[in-house]
């Protein structure tokens, strides 16, 4: 093909800003619920399933006393998991402006429960190097990015830019950890199913007319969108990540792949153990099966759209 000129770099730019802009303002206008209206979500169960994923990975990860980075933090939601675990000082970083806000309300409403310092930061985390702006919280002992590294795979540049702020912020030792999309997951029902998109009740995923798949294996695997919908959550372009791509990126900024988990296997395997059965208990996504009060067959489809990762920087922990 054709090499690329500096018009069309311009116009790939450009591009990509917006769709990054698209991605801030469709989480930015999302209001706040009431316990009602969150009650009432078509995916109730899924939204606590996840809740559960996530409180599983940081009572995994994250000690009493840790200085804790949130990427993507929305708009807060984990705040009372960093607090159950006792972290020492809790950094959270968003592009949408909206939901930081909300995040501050979030973390001022509870000043008297929540027992360590916060910081809010409106900023691409993909886009703008944190390591200046977070020099005097860093090194962190974790770092968190919940439902969101996806979006950093638009361009080989904004994915680098993720894993370099990632790395440069994390002391030796320290874990990375998240959630997002299973792109291996998401590709197999691309092939099984009619044409470029499917989805159930919950969830709809659409590949556009240009989607190649072999551009997925190897050649070009940044870049390749498509559009997500999860009923009452999501409605934006997403990028697909491909896990051997992401691994190899994370090597070379030190970080070595701990543990990659869908999430249907996550839950197997960590429901095993009683703290965790209780904790599921307690937050009821799986339901007790009466009433219908359990996680939908569509839901727990929606599930295994994703997967758990954790990574961890290289080199020798320092002692305490
Ligand atoms: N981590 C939160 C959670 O688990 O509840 C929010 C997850 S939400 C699905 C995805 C979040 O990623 C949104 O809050 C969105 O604004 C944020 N996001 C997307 N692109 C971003 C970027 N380039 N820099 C920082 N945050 C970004």
């Amino acid at each position: 093909g054709r090499k690329r000129g500096r018009e069309d770099d311009d116009a790939f730019v450009d591009e990509t800003r917006k769709a990054a802009r698209h991605v801030a303002e469709h989480y930015s206008a999302r209001s706040n619920q009431s316990r009602e209206e969150r009650e009432s979500s078509p995916i109730i169960h899924l939204k606590k399933l996840n809740n559960w994923i996530k409180s599983v990975l940081i009572k995994l990860y994250v000690q009493r006393g840790d200085s804790v980075l949130d990427l993507a933090c929305g708009k807060g939601g984990d705040l009372i998991k960093y607090d159950k675990a006792m972290v020492g000082h809790y950094v959270g970083v968003d592009i949408a402006s909206g939901s930081i806000e909300d995040a501050r309300t979030r973390y001022n409403n509870r000043r008297q429960r929540l027992s360590f310092p916060a910081r809010l930061i409106c900023a691409d985390c993909y886009e703008v190097s944190l390591e200046k702006v977070l020099k005097d919280d860093a090194p962190f002992d974790v770092c968190s990015c919940q439902f969101a590294l996806h979006y950093s795979w638009s361009t080989e540049e904004r994915a680098r830019k993720a894993f370099s702020n990632v790395s440069s912020l994390l002391r030796p030792g320290g874990y990375f950890i998240g959630t997002m999309p299973d792109s291996n997951v998401i590709v197999r029902k691309l092939r099984e199913a009619d044409g470029l998109q499917y989805g159930n009740n919950v969830y709809s995923i659409k590949f556009d007319d240009s989607f190649i798949e072999k551009q997925f294996q190897a050649s070009k695997p940044f870049g390749i969108q498509y559009h997500f919908k999860l009923e009452d959550a999501v409605d934006c372009p997403e990028w697909l990540v491909p896990f051997l791509k992401l691994k190899s990126l994370a090597e070379q900024y030190n970080l070595e792949l701990v543990m990659k988990k869908n999430f249907h296997e996550f839950v197997h395997e960590y429901l095993q153990q009683p703290n965790f059965d209780e904790l599921m208990r307690k937050l009821g996504p799986l339901g007790d099966g009466t009433n219908g009060d359990c996680i939908s067959e569509d839901e727990w489809d929606a599930a295994y759209l994703y997967l758990v990762f954790v990574f961890r920087k290289t080199g020798e922990a320092p002692i305490h």
